[in-house]
């Protein structure tokens, strides 16, 4: 009996500190909310870093840490990009007839939550009327990325130019069903380099296409809220293209890489 008055006391103050530690972890808890909460949480995250999912991979983080699969091309590769004096559409005819814009760079997508960074061209049969039609390399270039990022991208190639005032700039090439091209391969303006493709049955067929000013191949993400190095893909191809509307012409490099396919027979 005589124990029990003596072993109360420090029962309650381990309870008291127990307590006192909880309010502590909780009033953290409570500030670090607040903080998450004028920042504007999930939605401003989303809002500042891009919508990622479902088309992501292959992109630098939001937090900083450099992901090993960003890659800048190798002095090697950039002595090999040709410099392209001329662009044509990577769908339809030369001019880019038989061909829609579905959903058209920087439309805002509500179900994602974020702007659209590419051109989805379609065939203008609508729905699956183009899956397999023929995909071209919009000018002369250097195969940098040619393989499947993640199921929802399906196939993707990028082909790195020059554009005539020395700039470098990217055309890639999405969902698509096959791919034609080895990475590291030329390949001229006009080239099949793949076929239209429903990136593994994710979306109805169509090719969701991009230009970009860089010298790096990052996929990224299909959706974002802020351009960086994307442009706007259809408008550049029209403002790279330096031949008149009904100009029709094979690239020189077309007939030098076929000489040169010809001479190693
Ligand atoms: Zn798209």
């Amino acid at each position: 009996m005589s124990s029990e008055p003596t072993s109360q006391p420090p029962a309650s103050k381990s309870r008291g500190t127990f307590l006192y530690l909880l309010t502590l972890v909780g009033a953290a808890a409570l500030v670090g909310f607040a903080i998450w909460n004028v920042s504007g949480g999930a939605d401003a995250q989303v809002e500042r870093f891009g919508k990622q999912a479902p088309e992501s991979a292959l992109m630098m983080p939001a937090d900083g840490k450099v992901d090993s699969r960003f890659h800048f091309l190798n002095a090697w590769q950039v002595a090999q990009v040709p410099k392209a004096v001329r662009f044509d559409p990577p769908l339809g005819s030369e001019h880019g007839a038989l061909v829609y814009n579905g959903q058209k760079y920087w439309e805002m997508n509500e179900k994602r939550g974020a702007h659209h960074v590419g051109d989805d061209l379609n065939g203008i049969g609508g729905m699956n009327t183009d899956l397999g039609d023929p995909v071209f390399a919009v000018a002369d270039g250097l195969v940098v990325f040619s393989g499947e990022p993640t199921p929802e991208w399906g196939k993707v190639i990028v082909v790195a130019h020059k554009s005539p005032d020395g700039k470098p700039v990217h055309s890639m090439y999405s969902h698509l069903d096959r791919i034609d091209v080895a990475k590291d391969s030329l390949v001229a303006r006009g080239t099949r380099i793949g076929t239209v493709g429903t990136a593994n049955g994710y979306y109805p067929a169509h090719l969701h296409f991009e230009m970009r000013s860089a010298d790096g191949v990052d996929i990224g993400g299909g959706y974002g809220s802020q351009t960086l190095n994307r442009l706007d893909p259809m408008a550049t191809v029209q403002s790279l293209r330096h031949a008149a509307p009904e100009a029709l012409s094979p690239s020189a490099l077309a007939s030098t890489l076929a000489k040169s396919v010809a001479v190693t027979k």
